[in-house]
């Protein structure tokens, strides 16, 4: 499955149909040219080549080739045998737990997103930072109650969802894994995860952080890189470019603005007793008892318009800012750990 144009040294020597492949195609070794050639399969009316995205284009996707099998950095990839001789070494400092959802993301993008766009970034960090980083097996499903009225979402109760991180990581630290990143990628998760934080960081005793990946774009980046002035921060130009820039094989679906009416779609009233019981765990749908009042309609819609200006350099512009900031965050806590220090620091 994995094409030919994206990167001849990883084209053939693993399978793309593994479940927990699920951060895209896109790792280090990829030519920029081949990323680009491979977005001809992409959205909508994109908007091509934004002059700026090329130039910020993430340093992290073209810098050194890496000498090992890209997979090393999966845990899961790895045999106990590998795992013991990492940590007796002392070369496996750190682990990245990638969380997201399997959740609607319009009519455009495939349901896996979040933990792909998660999953990928994590893998770019661990790569970087080879032999010192590992990644944890991603948590697909996360807490999205106010998009079930959407098909396809899946949820986890809110303490579902905390009680599985913990056991994630309790289980790394007890490895002898004294630093741990989880890295968010879906927006519901953010609030579950920060008031566990502290809590989790307590009670394991290591360095911890929880935190959600487009927190390493800065505003002004994310200004000057994207189109759109608006951000809907769901399914729009930014989750699009990503998914285009991540998997350039295809997880967006072409949908013009006519398909998207022509589907009439409504989520705002008709909910079944089901659904509904999910929407009301949330306030986003519903507040003081009634429909949210800007109305999920309208912006559902902008959502998908708004996707229509994206494109795979907007994205790769996007992932490279992210994976520089969590390289850097992760050398941090590591040196933290090693020196003795608590994290995070004073
Ligand atoms: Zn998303």
């Amino acid at each position: 499955m994995r094409s030919k144009a994206i990167g001849g040294r990883f084209a053939d020597d693993f399978s793309q149909e593994n479940i927990l492949n699920i951060g895209g195609d896109m790792i280090h070794g990829i030519s920029r040219r081949s990323l680009l050639r491979s977005f001809t399969g992409g959205v909508t009316a994109g908007i091509i080549g934004s002059g700026m995205a090329g130039q910020v284009l993430g340093n992290s996707l073209a810098r050194s080739k890496s000498r090992m099998h890209p997979e090393k950095v999966l845990l899961w990839e790895n045999t106990r045998r590998e795992i013991r001789e990492l940590l007796e070494s002392g070369n496996l400092k750190a682990a990245i737990l990638p969380t997201g959802s399997i959740e609607q993301h319009n009519e455009h993008l495939a349901l896996v997103q979040d933990i792909a766009q998660a999953t990928l970034i994590s893998k770019l960090v661990a790569l970087e930072l080879y032999p010192q980083v590992i990644v944890a097996p991603p948590s697909p499903c996360g807490y999205a109650p106010y998009w079930m009225s959407r098909k396809g979402t899946i949820t986890l109760r809110r303490e579902t969802f905390q009680a599985y991180v913990f056991d994630v990581l309790h289980s790394l630290k007890t490895h002898g894994i004294r630093t741990l990143l989880v890295l968010n990628g879906h927006g519901g998760n953010h609030q579950p995860l920060k008031e566990a934080e502290e809590k989790w960081r307590k009670e394991l005793g290591v360095t911890l952080e929880v935190d959600s990946f487009w927190r390493g774009i800065p505003r002004e980046f994310r200004d000057r890189v994207l189109t759109s002035e608006e951000n809907l921060s769901h399914a729009d130009e930014f989750e699009t470019s990503i998914a285009l820039a991540g998997h350039p094989k295809g997880r967006v679906r072409r949908i013009t603005m006519k398909q998207y009416d022509d589907a009439k779609l409504n989520y705002e009233s008709g909910f079944s007793p089901d659904v509904e019981h999910f929407l009301r765990i949330d306030s986003r749908t519903f507040k003081n008892g009634k429909i949210y009042e800007e109305g999920e309609n309208k912006l559902d819609r902008g959502r998908q318009r708004l996707s229509l200006f994206a494109s795979a350099e907007k994205g790769e512009a996007l992932i490279g800012k992210a994976t520089d900031f969590f390289v850097a965050k992760m050398k941090k806590m590591i040196a933290a750990t090693e020196a003795g220090q608590s994290w995070p620091l004073k």
